[in-house]
């Protein structure tokens, strides 16, 4: 499958229309955002990384009974994915605090929740992605109520297999961002990427941070953390 036209180019891909209207090829590039666009940068590598890794998982996920925009990997930073309606919200798991959820009320990182937790930011970047509940989301017409539970039961879905596989790879799976989409059928699919700029990763025994809060907070080390989360997974 041949790229046709640029549809969009985002912070960290380009979405490109195809000869079938229902797919499009996503590119990862690497450059990285960070604080709601004001800083940023490249990361060299990443994405190669992001790409491999997001493909990776969502066929694992695929297995594990979660249906996903996953169609092929046809290079190292191109993939070729079903094409969906993006629904306009961020939907944000926890199993640790961290970032955003520290801040607001006000607790130390790393408090190990006993059950996940979820959250919904309105993925709208000129309101710079507002929190949104789902009555809200609902009200808007940003989803319906079948859509929000589904999406729900999916995410959950998603940290559980997630959660088991990283920390057999000795990560901690602190928090993560997820994408969803309807096909032109209505069926609720995962979308986006799933990758070291979307998830926190924390070594299981060191706590090392092996994601993109290397490049927010000047860690240092930021392509060392993409190319340890690559060799966790692929073992390369
Ligand atoms: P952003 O738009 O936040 O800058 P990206 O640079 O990652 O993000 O751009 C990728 C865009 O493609 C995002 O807006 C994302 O919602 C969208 N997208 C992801 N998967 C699909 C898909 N399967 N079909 C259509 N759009 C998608
Ligand atoms: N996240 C993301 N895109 C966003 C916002 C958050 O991928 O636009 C991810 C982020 O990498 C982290 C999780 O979602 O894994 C929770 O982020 P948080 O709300 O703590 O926000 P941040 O601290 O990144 O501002």
């Amino acid at each position: 499958m041949e790229k046709t036209v640029q549809l969009y180019e985002g912070k960290a891909k380009k979405v490109y229309a195809t000869d079938d209207e229902n797919l499009v090829i996503v590119s990862y590039k690497d450059d990285a955002t960070a604080f709601d666009g004001l800083k940023k940068g490249t990361i060299l590598g990443k994405g190669v990384v992001n790409n491999r890794m997001s493909n990776y998982l969502m066929q694992l996920l695929e297995k594990n009974g979660v249906p996903t925009h996953f169609v092929e990997e046809l290079n190292d930073r191109e993939t070729l994915v079903k094409k969906v309606k993006i629904v306009a919200l961020e939907v944000i798991i926890r199993n640790i605090s961290a970032g955003s959820f520290a801040k607001r009320f006000g607790v130390e990182e790393g408090i190990v929740f006993a059950e996940p937790t979820i959250e919904f930011s309105y993925k709208n970047d000129e309101l710079h992605d507002p929190l949104m509940n789902s009555y809200h989301a609902v009200a808007l017409g940003v989803a319906t109520w079948a859509e929000i539970d589904r999406i729900k039961a999916l995410a959950f879905k998603v940290n559980e297999v997630l959660k088991a596989y990283f920390l057999e790879r000795n990560v901690k799976l602190v928090d993560f961002k997820l994408e969803f989409g309807r096909l032109p059928d209505g069926t609720i699919v995962l979308a986006d990427e799933i990758s070291p700029d979307t998830c926190r990763f924390w070594d299981a025994v060191t706590n090392e941070k092996l994601d993109k809060d290397r490049f927010r907070r000047d860690l240092g080390n930021v392509e060392g953390a993409y190319s340890e989360m690559m060799r966790r997974v692929f073992g390369e």
